[in-house]
């Protein structure tokens, strides 16, 4: 900065070339500080520190170049002067905003309303969670009740009282994982939610309807279409008076309000060893309405779950009088029912918890 508290010979200025560049770094000066008032406030200050009549510089530059200036330099000085004193009053007259420096501000802070805002996702239920309560929710309003049981059971529960002793080939049906146990092979993670059956079965007496939702795990390796940990529901109804028709009708009644009420089922003959007869449920596809596609393999039919009537033997296992009950099972994949419904190829999808995915579902 320029110090104006000083004469000109303390400055060092001593001809007219000096002189002219001495006021041309003044006015730079000037320029540089205009540039960066802000507001009012900071105009004012800059005004009071170059053009206040008590102290500014240009009162000065009056007292300390002006007056004492050499005679050959005088006139000089006085014109300098007159043409800052110009530049200062019109750069102050402006209000301002007209600041550089505030004008860039304003325009950085300035909001464009026509923008599209910043979208921020709710959260969702997980797409599982979902189907798992609308398949609850079709079965609560026909008189199931809704049960869970041990993720963790015995081979009892999981295959022997399901009409499965030791050794009995059915039992490969299923990959079944061991928990490590002092004696191998006491403990397994179920393979399926049908030993609360007989869980169930045991605690209460007929008339029975309930459904199990739970976790299920197989020693599967993981693909498209496995997975080792997945989402089951079972079903149970048995009662003084239950026939197949009542089977086949709650299955009906259960594929028409899940997928719609286009779609037909039809029962094919199967095999379940705590099932007899047993017998796979299919709905007619809802992709092509039966014409045939790559969904359902050309045929026209997909299959939803497996079921049947209960296996007279399984009663023995839970006290009940074979002669005098009678009843169904039915157990289906919460996940191959959700991929289904919402055409997804991947059963890896929902265990990945990719956002993109599962914000689709809402
Ligand atoms: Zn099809």
């Amino acid at each position: 900065m320029t110090d104006t508290r000083k004469s000109l010979a303390e400055l060092g200025i001593v001809d007219a070339v000096q002189l002219e560049a001495l006021f041309a770094a003044l006015r730079e000066e000037f320029d540089r500080a205009a540039a960066e008032a802000r507001d009012g406030t900071e105009w004012e200050a800059l005004r009071v520190a170059w053009a206040g009549r008590k102290a500014g510089k240009l009162r000065q530059i009056t007292e300390n170049w002006l007056k004492p200036a050499p005679p050959e330099l005088k006139r000089a000085v006085g014109q300098h002067l007159n043409e800052l004193r110009a530049h200062l009053e019109a750069t102050l007259a402006k209000p301002p905003q007209a600041g550089a420096a505030a004008v860039a501000a304003a325009e950085a802070e300035r909001v464009d309303l026509s923008l599209p805002g910043i979208e921020r996702y709710l959260g969702v239920r997980h797409i599982l969670s979902q189907v798992l309560d609308e398949i609850q929710q079709i079965f609560l309003r026909i008189g199931f009740t809704v049960v869970d049981g041990p993720e963790i059971e015995t081979p009892y529960y999981n295959f022997e009282a399901l009409n499965m002793p030791a050794d009995h080939p059915a039992r490969d049906m299923w990959d079944t994982l061991y928990v490590e146990t002092p004696r191998p092979g006491e403990l397994l993670l179920r393979t399926h939610t049908s030993p609360m059956q007989i869980r169930w079965m045991e605690e209460h007496q007929p008339p029975v309807r309930i459904i199990v939702p739970g976790k299920v795990y197989r020693h599967d390796n993981p693909d498209a279409t496995h997975a080792f940990a997945f989402y089951q529901v079972e079903g149970l109804a048995v009662d003084t008076d239950i026939t197949f028709c009542d089977f086949r009708g709650v299955m009906d009644y259960f594929v028409k309000e899940f997928f719609g009420p286009k779609v037909k089922t039809r029962l094919q003959p199967s095999y379940f060893p705590f099932t007899e007869p047993s017998a796979d449920v299919y709905g007619s596809c809802f992709v092509c309405e039966g014409a045939g596609c790559r969904l359902c393999k050309q045929s026209g039919w997909i299959e939803l779950c497996g079921a049947g009537m209960v296996d007279p033997a399984v009663y023995g296992f839970v006290g009940y009088d074979a002669k005098k009950f009678s009843g169904f099972a039915f157990g289906m994949g919460v996940e191959r029912m959700a991929m289904l419904k919402y055409g997804i190829n991947d059963i890896q999808l929902f265990f990945q918890n990719d956002v993109r995915f599962l914000r689709q579902f809402r």
